[in-house]
């Protein structure tokens, strides 16, 4: 219900007149505590160079913002302009050059960069390339290590899980995040990948859909991509009525960044959210769960667009919750990570998931060790309510699924290997999460320098791993 219907109708007020507030238990709150509320407001574009003249209804069109997202380093001159040093964009240049993801920046995004010191600012970290950064990838690395291709029974249709599926009906997004874990497939070529095609294709859908009907144990289906945002309006309600239709399919989550980098979408496209809106009531008639699953990393991705933004969904009754990702510069310390629950609990997004960054190519410097993931777990429990404090969560390499972070049996800190099993989804399967070299002592990074020690490496640690896990089966 709007703001407007409910002044329409008699609703009781606090009376703060002549009720005495009782004494506190607790001192006053810091002010500082409740920052996270205080969204970016105004014209705040406005400091970009070419976003000088543009007006509020010209930044919240979504097709302005696609329309004028930057995909090259000429685009981001153009944007960008004098406020930025050559030095930075000759960093640029060579990081477009060695990266295995396109690049593409919706016009929020880059007004959101603190170009003052582009180098270190959260946003630009994750969405913009530089050569200096970079650092070798991990040995261990595959470019699919989630092995989504191989848990796939038809293209674009991952069966991991056994109530679960994971349908990717394109391979677009509206920005192009340098960490995705499909890089394998999602965006256009670039020098150093040649993606795997999974373009919108009626005879694909269909044989998704023919599978998710064949197996009746499916319940869950999770349509990601590429991004729900890039669904065309008919092509939301296609995929939609086609699988709420199938009778054991349960419950829909509509993936989508959308809300994160480009909450204006949500503002002026009434076709897209009719499409959304249609879907999830029609589900919810038929007495099944159709909700959006976003992807926020840093409370500065933030703004009143997003509140509004939300807002607007809630009116219209879809549930959001958010997956971000752990990231090194972007979200590793208490105050960002708190910073960021705090802010999406503020805005009805529900902090959902923190998942550990998986090992995805040229991105290493974005990774953190596990036991930062561990330290932060301990601080943000205890913040918040418990349906808003995020799960930290693995994305077991090789197709192990999603393990709580210290669900470990073994975790090496010299060597940065966690081993973690996951007996309803791979049963008697070890599974090995490594952290970056650069998060590890001398040593650890020695023994991964020779490549004789790796196999050791892994013996030694699936070792440890089976005596944890009969110890535990000995306590049976
Ligand atoms: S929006 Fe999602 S699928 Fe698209 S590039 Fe980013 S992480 Fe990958």
């Amino acid at each position: 219900m709007s703001e407007a219907m409910m002044t329409a109708v008699d609703v009781p007020q606090l009376d703060h007149d002549d009720t005495p507030v009782p004494a506190a238990k607790k001192p006053p709150v810091d002010p500082a505590v409740l920052a996270y509320r205080d969204l970016k407001g105004g014209e705040w574009w406005r400091h970009v160079p070419a976003y000088r003249d543009v007006d509020e209804a010209t930044f919240l069109d979504h097709k302005w913002q696609s329309k004028h997202s930057v995909t090259s380093l000429k685009r981001l001159l153009a944007t960008m302009q004098d406020i930025v040093s050559e030095d930075f964009y000759a960093d640029v240049e060579r990081g477009f050059m060695l990266a295995p993801m396109s690049v593409r920046v919706s016009p929020y995004v880059l007004s959101l960069i603190d170009w003052d010191n582009p180098w270190d600012d959260p946003l630009r970290r994750q969405f913009i390339p530089v050569a200096s950064t970079l650092m070798a990838d991990h040995p261990e690395l595959n470019l699919d290590s989630l092995h989504e291709q191989a848990d796939a029974p038809t293209p674009g249709l991952t069966h991991r899980y056994l109530d679960k599926a994971l349908f990717l009906p394109l391979d677009t997004c509206p920005v192009y995040c340098r960490f995705c874990t499909r890089s394998y497939a999602i965006g256009l070529d670039t020098e150093q990948v040649e993606k795997v095609a999974l373009r919108p294709n009626k005879d694909r859908w269909k044989a998704a859909f023919a599978y998710v009907a064949s197996r009746p144990e499916i319940e869950d289906i999770v349509i990601s991509g590429g991004d729900a945002y890039n669904l065309r309006a008919d092509w939301i309600r296609e995929i939609g009525h086609t699988l709420l239709s199938i009778p054991h399919v349960q419950r829909l989550r509509w993936a989508t960044k959308g809300p994160a980098i480009m909450p204006q979408k949500i503002l002026t496209d009434d076709e897209w959210l009719d499409a959304i809106t249609e879907v999830v009531e029609r589900g919810r008639s038929m007495g099944k769960e159709v909700v959006i699953h976003t992807h926020f990393n840093t409370a500065n991705e933030v703004t009143e667009h997003s509140l509004r933004a939300m807002n607007r969904l809630m009116e219209r009754g879809i549930l959001v919750r958010n997956q971000a990702v752990l990231q090194r510069g972007v979200n590793d310390t208490p105050e960002t990570m708190v910073r960021l629950v705090k802010t999406l609990s503020w805005i009805n997004a529900h902090p959902y998931y923190v998942y550990m960054h998986d090992l995805v190519r040229g991105v290493e410097d974005l990774r953190t060790s596990l036991a930062t993931g561990l330290r932060l777990e301990k601080i943000v429990r205890g913040v918040t309510a418990g349906f808003n404090t995020p799960t930290f969560v693995v994305d077991a390499p090789g197709g192990g699924g999603k393990r709580a972070i210290h669900s470990y049996e073994h975790y090496d800190r010299e060597t940065g290997v966690s081993v973690y099993t996951a007996p309803s989804v791979k049963p008697g399967r070890l599974f090995y999460y490594v952290d970056p070299l650069h998060a590890l002592p001398e040593s650890g990074q020695q023994r991964w320098a020779n490549p004789d020690e790796r196999p050791r490496i892994l013996e030694e640690a699936a070792e440890k791993a089976r005596a944890h896990i009969a110890w535990l089966e000995d306590g049976d």
